[in-house]
């Protein structure tokens, strides 16, 4: 055993005890993890302060973020460390089997893929020597955890702290005060590594938790103080007490508001804080070394806040602050979503945090003079106003405020500067950036897929662990049959393991035989999973009339959680359980059709799901999925992409070639041109096939309970709404080339050394994926460092 997993399992023993006075053997999963936790923590302190200290002496880079969706930190962190497989090994010979740590909760202090990105970056930038540390809320319930009751979605909290937060350090003497029109609270930060894979270097996530400035204890023998007391404490808990639940859309509250502006401002003071302890009051030299990244508009209050305490706190003229924060701050857009971009109304903004309005009011009036003196025309000015009419737009004064805007993939950033963001591409293109999203790949192949990565690594070596780019040397084995066979073998050693874990979670028998077609993602009309939906009920329907004789058998599994009052994407929900109750059920099919849609969709199930998926759906319409990064992790373990050409698929395609990959459906600028013209009801009506499937909607196929949900959902794609044209999502348009190409995924799985060689191309040209890479960019081209 080497000399830290044998320190590691010392310590652990010691520790459980000293705290519980057991022996491995007879300790909880609770009580080794917390054990074990401390036991890394303890062994990684004095590199992790080194660290610090590395990243103070140069320029350095802050992730600023209201989501990060860690996942579950222990297997990530003893395999970051070298140490997953001896520390594992040594627990097995002492009778203690390490895979009962798979009770613990995740940290899922995020929605999706926007969270999901930030964790990446922060572990690439560990493992690639960056300089980057994250800042975010350290909310008491994250991401509620979902169930199917008569399947419906219902909702539960998420008390990921349950089983204790070993890996997080409280710093009270770090704290600072954060001052609401009507209320102040204090901010303490939380602190937890962030494990760099072959470095010494490990990062920091501080998490601000908000509590009450007085102490409660004191007013405990006071009835009139204590009652006031008890107030101030839930007000003041109030503020992280609850992550929303909403992937991409303003939750518009009061206490949103509050979250952003809580844990921008704790940051911010905290940056500044140091700055001053380093560099003295010259602020000047603030861009020289920190550079802010804004991780969507949620974090975008820091820019009027950061002029706050530099005007109003440090004296510094508004021209010199605003110079220094556009300097300081980047800006990334995740969405071109309108419901997403984040507005706020003036008179709650003001309301709650008037001292930054006044900001905000000046830098709109810079925004206007500036403009005025570019000879931008009085009419032309109202579409740039960051204050317009009883409305604050973020995104513009993110843009305006900062040195960069990027895009995350290719496609996105070009519908940006054409399109969304048109108007601000053509005042200051040198401003917007390109930075394709990538995955980790120490979580999505090493960690998730250890028979996959060994195989890698015996026939390449392990460089691809921290360059991915070296996947590319796999292209020499593409005819190679033993390879292939392999290669093969573990999909199928994967999917029995996923067949457990489903069988254990969900008390359904998957069959590992069948071809695994997966979507999982959130909910959302237009990642189309209803699409999906309606392309199974066309295969149920054609092989109840005898058709698909040559149909290997094919399971379609779903994951996903829908906000909980996305009542649309609620009634998807229920439409796939009853599909999946009526085929499951049906004898005529069952032996060739499943669908299950399983529940509580997290980061530890997408490291069961993607290791076993053949087929990798990402269906979104063409022009709605900003870039994706399911489908990256999909691609690096070996399954073909059913997918529109958009977000990333775009570069997957380009990379693993499109002969590897089934592509359908309306690109951007066809979708573009039919827009005006497009009738989904005379599709509708002039296809059988389709008419069919989509009336079972309404007919009394399926049984939403008298919700009317079906009713609704159809209505939705025929007639439209108020909100809304008919079909937004062009399901009806696309359907019948996704049925075409679903089929040919299928046939095509029929030679199987054919389509193992189509895995092993999407392995090997994965490399531009890593977030290795895109961490680099942004270190290079947006933060000056590197
Ligand atoms: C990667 C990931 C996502 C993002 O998936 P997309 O398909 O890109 O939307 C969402 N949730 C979890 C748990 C993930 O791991």
């Amino acid at each position: 055993m080497n000399q830290t997993a044998s320190a590691i399992m010392q310590k652990t023993e010691e520790l459980l005890q000293a705290e519980s006075f057991k022996t491995l053997q007879q300790a909880t999963p609770k009580e080794l993890h917390y054990a074990l936790s401390k036991a890394v923590m303890a062994q990684i302190h004095s590199r992790w302060t080194k660290s610090e200290e590395n990243h103070a002496a140069g320029k350095r880079a802050y992730y600023f973020s209201a989501e990060f969706l860690m996942g579950r930190a222990v297997f990530n962190n003893l395999y970051c460390l070298g140490v997953l497989d001896e520390v594992r090994k040594a627990l097995e010979e002492k009778g203690v089997d390490l895979t009962m740590l798979e009770e613990i909760e995740d940290d899922a202090l995020g929605n999706g893929g926007l969270g999901r990105l930030a964790a990446c970056f922060l572990d690439s930038a560990a493992t690639q020597n960056i300089p980057l540390d994250g800042y975010g809320i350290r909310y008491q319930y994250g991401l509620f955890k979902q169930y199917f009751e008569n399947g419906f979605q219902k909702e539960m909290p998420d008390d990921w702290q349950r089983f204790g937060d070993p890996w997080s350090i409280r710093r009270e003497e770090e704290s600072v005060l954060i001052h609401f029109a009507r209320q102040t609270v204090k901010a303490v930060p939380y602190d937890m590594p962030i494990i760099g894979c072959r470095t010494e270097n490990v990062g920091t996530l501080r998490l601000w938790q908000s509590e009450a400035v007085h102490d409660f204890d004191l007013a405990l023998f006071n009835e009139q103080k204590y009652d006031k007391a008890v107030k101030e404490r839930n007000d003041a808990e109030n503020i992280s007490k609850v992550l929303y639940p909403n992937d991409d859309t303003n939750a518009g509250k009061r206490l949103r508001l509050k979250q952003q502006y809580f844990f921008s401002s704790a940051s911010l003071q905290d940056i500044l804080r140091k700055f001053k302890k380093q560099y003295g009051n010259d602020f000047s030299k603030l861009p020289e070394v920190a550079a802010i990244q804004l991780n969507d508009t949620h974090p975008t209050v820091s820019i009027p806040e950061l002029l706050r305490l530099l005007v109003n706190g440090e004296g510094v003229a508004f021209q010199e602050a605003f110079e220094i924060a556009c300097k300081t701050f980047a800006y990334t857009n995740h969405t071109i979503m309108p419901e997403a971009l984040e507005k706020w109304n003036v008179s709650l903004f003001r309301s709650v945090i008037p001292q930054v309005y006044k900001m905000v009011v000046l830098l709109d009036r810079h925004l206007v003079e500036d403009l005025t003196q570019r000879g931008v025309s009085q009419e032309e000015l109202a579409q740039y106003r960051i204050i317009d009419g009883d409305l604050i737009h973020m995104a513009r004064m993110a843009i305006y405020a900062s040195s960069a805007t990027n895009g995350v993939a290719q496609i996105h950033t070009e519908i940006l500067k054409n399109d969304a963001l048109k108007e601000w591409y053509a005042l200051y293109p040198e401003r917007f950036q390109n930075k394709t999203n990538g995955i980790t790949q120490r979580r999505w192949l090493g960690l998730c897929n250890p028979q996959l990565s060994a195989m890698i690594t015996e026939l390449i070596g392990d460089g691809w662990l921290t360059d991915l780019e070296e996947l590319k040397k796999l292209e020499a084995y593409q005819d190679d049959e033993n390879i292939l066979k392999r290669l093969n073998q573990i999909k199928l050693e994967n999917k029995r393991t996923l067949c457990d874990y489903v069988k254990r979670e969900e008390d359904f028998a998957l069959d590992p035989n069948f071809i695994f077609d997966i979507q999982v993602k959130r909910l959302h009309e237009y990642k189309r999973q209803l699409l999906n939906a309606f392309s199974i009920m066309d295969l149920y329907f054609t092989m109840k009339e005898g058709g698909l004789k040559d149909f290997t058998p094919t399971v379609f599994l779903f994951g996903a959680k829908s906000a909980p009052g996305y009542y649309r994407a609620k009634g998807i929900i229920k439409y796939i359980n009853c599909i999946a109750e009526l085929v499951n059920n049906d004898p005529d099919v069952k032996d060739r059709l499943a669908v299950k849609f399983v529940s509580n969709y997290r980061v530890s199930y997408a490291e069961k799901l993607i290791p076993a998926a053949d087929v990798s759906e990402q269906i979104s319409t063409a022009g709605t999925e900003a870039s994706g990064t399911g489908n990256m992790k999909f691609m690096l373990n070996g399954a073909v992409t059913l997918g529109t050409y958009d977000g990333a698929n775009v570069e997957i395609v380009e990379q693993a070639g499109e002969e590897n990959n089934y592509i359908f459906g309306a690109r951007v600028e066809e979708i573009a041109q039919i827009a005006p013209s497009y009738d989904p009801k005379t599709v509708y009506e002039q296809d059988p096939r389709i008419k069919r499937v989509v009336d079972t909607l309404i007919d009394g196929t399926f049984d939403d309970e008298g919700t009317g949900m079906f009713r609704e959902l159809y209505t939705s794609l025929l007639e439209g709404a108020s909100w809304h044209k008919a079909d937004n999502y062009y399901l009806l348009y696309d359907l019948k080339d996704y049925l075409d190409k679903k089929l040919q995924v299928n046939h095509d799985y029929k030679d199987s050394l054919a389509f193992a060689k189509k895995r092993l191309l999407n392995i090997a040209n994965a490399g531009k994926f890593s977030s290795d890479r895109t961490v680099k960019q942004y270190a290079r081209e947006i933060w000056g460092l590197l």
